[in-house]
């Protein structure tokens, strides 16, 4: 009997679970799976656009190619703390190291500095009425995101990234 009350308890706990709406009917997207060898692009520069459309992904297209910006907080790499390398996901040059990044909570991934070799270019953007600073890989000329002096760690900036302008590459296990 007693059993039997407990179970109808967790079946309770259960479906009231169930019945409340959704964290804000926000849907992290899922890591994209990569399938490119990067060592089989020699240089990114000399790619034209159809073939970017064959190497990316729709939305990798739309943030890489097109300057777009996927929705704050959507980011599949956004949360992730696992160590490792960042790269572009356009051409695979590695631009970040796990230990660059922060939480900003303002919902792309950020980073507080990059992997020195001038791998990220800056170039000014006026687009929406507003000054920023855009960041693009110097390897493919790929769209990252932006870059802010407003910074909380000792180095002042927050480099802005959309997730799906990179991939993640988790270090080897010992
Ligand atoms: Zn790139």
């Amino acid at each position: 009997m007693k059993s039997l009350s407990v179970l109808s308890f967790i079946l309770l706990l259960y479906m009231t679970g169930c019945s409340q709406p959704t964290k804000e009917n926000i849907q992290v997207s899922k890591p994209v799976e990569y399938k490119v060898n990067f060592n089989n692009i020699e240089d990114p520069m000399k790619l034209t656009e159809e073939d970017w459309k064959k190497i990316l992904t729709k939305e990798q297209y739309s943030i890489l190619r097109q300057k777009g910006t996927e929705r704050p907080h959507t980011g599949a790499l956004l949360h992730n703390k696992e160590k490792g390398i960042y790269k572009c996901a356009g051409c695979g040059n590695e631009l970040f190291t796990d230990e660059m990044k922060f939480e900003s909570h303002c919902g792309w991934p950020s980073f507080d500095k990059e992997i020195a070799g001038g791998k990220i270019k800056q170039k000014p953007d006026l687009s929406y009425g507003m000054r920023r600073i855009e960041i693009l890989c110097a390897r493919c000329d790929g769209h990252l995101g932006h870059i802010f002096d407003d910074g909380p760690t000792e180095t002042g900036m927050r480099y802005c990234v959309n997730s799906l302008s990179l991939v993640f590459e988790p270090a080897k296990k010992e």
